[in-house]
């Protein structure tokens, strides 16, 4: 009989138990307030396809963390199930692995038996029921459709979209954020001229207009191209749907924004913004638009005074608020950006309006923090972080309205933006951007 254990029998009262095991990921669980290191997570997988996660505590670390390496099999004897975590599972399992002082970790030959990946997938038809829900964290496969550029949001993280298509042919945009961006991005540079098949771990559902998206945990990771039966179903059922059994499924397209409809809106430059039609059948033109910014414009002041509940800009009579779209008096009233700015392109000039996200985004503050420490008497003047948007090369995606055409008014409205001034990533990047993140978490 054999002399291990199978995870599935391991119960409370499983100390003197021994078990034969493959580690998967290994990863650091940081508390996000103040950096610092919770504990490790890792992964133990067994031959009959199960897994359970051992956390192994910040004393512990030094005597067994440096033993375990992803990927291979270890004889584990001694050790102690508890119960798990109750939120954030990357198992979907009551129990886990505790280490102790008597945990004897031995290399054992890896005879193939044990697989070397095993996923809680979910499929994309799921995700919209599952926003909110942090008992258990997601992990998908997919064909990567397309990827954005490194995004910075306002917080200076730094973010980038992926989307995945599924064996049903739909869609989900996967937002990875920091080193999971980074890992991403220097992955699929080495295989990105064929199809790309990738499992992404440890995801959240969130809403974001109104679509259920996935996010990034400390969690996740991408793994490219596995041999992994359900990824390789995957790109049996798409070659055999898509590419008509010709297997010439396509390589993932790097765009500027990439959203989950694909309706990729066409890069023109400003002559050709200025001069634009809408589409008949459209009431809207969407494009996009690369270009420096020359000018932060004041004429309308760069924040408005708005309705707390709609966002309009509300009318002010005898020193009260009134929103004509709520018909009611608003109270209190919020302020917004509505950030005005020239920009150039080498063809032409033309004027943008930022509003609230997308200025917050690109002047790296949120207004309330601008407002607390500028002076009263200042508030008419554009303060100094938004000069600083001057010089700045930004990738705009705008829409274009009957509005602007009719009444020959440029101020475009910007629906997306991002900075194109941020350096390139390169597999180094990468990898030291992740040195610098241990070396940030264990000091
Ligand atoms: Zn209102």
């Amino acid at each position: 009989m054999s002399p291990y254990s199978m995870l599935s029998a391991l119960s409370q009262q499983s100390d003197n138990k021994k078990i034969l095991v493959r580690v998967g990921r290994i990863w650091e669980a940081v508390n996000r307030k103040n950096n610092t290191l919770l504990h490790t997570n890792v992964i133990l997988l067994d031959e009959k396809d199960d897994h359970i996660l051992a956390i192994v505590r910040n004393n512990q670390r030094d005597a067994f963390l440096p033993m375990l390496k992803e990927n291979e099999v270890y004889s584990i004897s001694n050790l102690k199930l508890v119960p798990g975590p109750k939120l954030y599972r990357s198992v979907d399992r009551d129990l886990s692995v505790n280490f102790f002082y008597k945990t004897k970790i031995e290399e054992h030959q890896d005879t193939g038996s044990i697989p070397r990946y095993k996923f809680e997938l979910q499929p994309f038809h799921r995700v919209k029921d599952l926003v909110g829900d942090t008992k258990c964290l997601i992990d998908v496969i997919g064909m990567v459709m397309s990827y954005g550029q490194l995004e910075k949001r306002s917080n200076d993280a730094q973010k980038m979209d992926v989307v995945l298509m599924d064996t049903s042919e739909e869609k989900m945009l996967v937002t990875l954020w920091e080193d999971k961006a980074l890992q991403f991005m220097s992955s699929i540079r080495e295989v990105q001229e064929k199809a790309t098949f990738v499992a992404i771990t440890g995801l959240l559902a969130k809403k974001f207009s109104d679509r259920a998206t996935l996010s990034s945990t400390d969690a996740t990771r991408s793994y490219f191209n596995i041999d992994y039966e359900p990824l390789n179903a995957l790109n049996e059922k798409l070659s055999a749907s898509i590419a008509g059994g010709h297997n010439s499924l396509q390589a993932p397209t790097a765009r500027q924004f990439v959203t989950a409809n694909e309706n990729q809106p066409k890069e023109l430059q400003i002559k050709s913004i200025l001069e634009a039609k809408i589409p008949v059948g459209n009431n809207v033109l969407h494009c996009l638009c690369k270009g420096t910014i020359i000018d932060v414009l004041n004429g309308n002041g760069w924040y408005y005074i708005c309705c707390p509940k709609c966002a309009r800009a509300v009318r002010e009579l005898e020193g009260k608020f009134y929103c004509a779209a709520c018909t009611e008096e608003p109270y209190p009233v919020t302020q917004r950006y509505r950030v005005v700015i020239r920009i150039e392109d080498g063809t032409g000039s033309t004027t943008l309006t930022l509003f609230n996200k997308e200025a917050e985004q690109i002047i790296g503050a949120p207004l309330n923090t601008l407002l607390k420490e500028i002076e009263k008497e200042k508030l008419a003047e554009i303060p100094p972080a938004l000069k600083n948007l001057i010089g700045k090369k930004c990738a705009f995606q705008i829409k274009i309205t009957p509005y602007n055409i009719e009444k020959g008014c440029e101020e475009y409205t910007v629906t997306r933006v991002s900075e194109l001034s941020l350096p390139p990533i390169t597999n180094d990047a990468a990898d030291s951007s992740e040195g610098s993140n241990k070396k940030q978490r264990t000091t």
